[in-house]
């Protein structure tokens, strides 16, 4: 079970041992097609979460600290992220390792991120979210604190949704180190997030989630651009946001899986050194 799981061994679990990323304790063994069906399932979630560590480092979004998660395929109560050691840059595969919506490991006893709760929070808040992200850039933080709310300003931003909520630790914790570490902060966090796309945390970042690692990473590489434009735009006086017409648009004519959305993920990719690590484009 998940709540033993601090004190578990690795090494001790055959299946662990034989297959870390594949199946967890208790788990009856798949066989034949299944298996294979599996594990190519979970292959590809994996390389694309190396992949959109690798490209939010390359495109500033996060530098040593922030994090991307992605829910495991095959079993929704899970979610796969990289441990605390490992920063976006330069994770590898051997990096990520399968969280429980407790926050905890599975099976693994590497030091897991502290604020691994922002994303257990939203994964069992949230059943539609498969990825989640969270960072500290910069251009998106004064919005957190001060009375203006980040809007969608630029059609590449109509992503982020009419609504950015504000998170503020201090409502319902007093004084904190800021920082998303337990249960309780994580799913007071994912309340405020609602049915968004983002919520900004009060002098910290923001998270951000989606229905997938590409369009997750797309959302986060938008939103501090939108949020620079906003910035520029406020220096001249009052500005103009999307309306909900278009940011209603903008969502019906985009495919998640179609080759435009490809063509940007192998884009940032190869700007991140690893477009060698992703696949053929999608037939449609
Ligand atoms: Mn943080």
């Amino acid at each position: 079970m998940v709540s033993s799981a601090k004190t578990f061994r690795r090494s001790d679990h055959p299946v662990c041992a034989a297959s870390p990323l594949a199946v967890g304790a208790a788990t009856p063994p798949l066989r034949g097609g299944e298996y294979l069906e599996t594990m190519i399932e979970l292959d590809d979630a994996l390389n694309e979460l190396v992949i959109a560590n690798r490209i939010l480092a390359s495109e500033n979004v996060v530098d040593a600290y922030g994090h991307v998660s992605v829910r495991n395929p095959r079993k929704p109560e899970r979610f796969f992220m990289a441990h605390m050691l490992a920063t976006p840059e330069i994770v590898e595969r051997s990096d990520i390792v399968e969280f429980g919506l407790d926050g905890e490991a599975v099976c693994d006893e590497r030091t897991p991120s502290v604020e691994r709760f922002i994303h257990s929070g939203i994964y069992e808040a949230r059943p539609d979210v498969v990825a989640v992200v969270h960072a500290h850039a910069e251009d998106t933080l004064p919005f957190g604190i001060t009375d203006v709310p980040l809007r969608p300003v630029i059609h590449s931003g109509s992503f982020i949704g009419s609504h950015v909520p504000v998170w503020d630790i201090a409502d319902n914790f007093g004084d904190t180190d800021l920082l998303v570490s337990n249960t309780a902060h994580g799913r007071d966090l994912a309340r405020c997030l609602g049915p968004n796309n983002v919520v900004l945390m009060r002098g910290h970042g923001f998270a951000a989630a989606a229905q997938s690692l590409i369009d997750v990473v797309r959302l986060s590489v938008y939103l501090p651009r939108n949020a620079r434009v906003q910035l520029a735009a406020i220096q001249f006086g009052k500005f103009k946001p999307l309306s909900d017409g278009e940011i209603a648009a903008r969502a019906a004519r985009y495919k998640p899986y179609s080759k435009q959305t490809w063509r940007a993920w192998q884009y940032w990719a190869k700007r991140a050194g690893c477009g060698h690590m992703v696949g053929k484009p999608p037939a449609g």
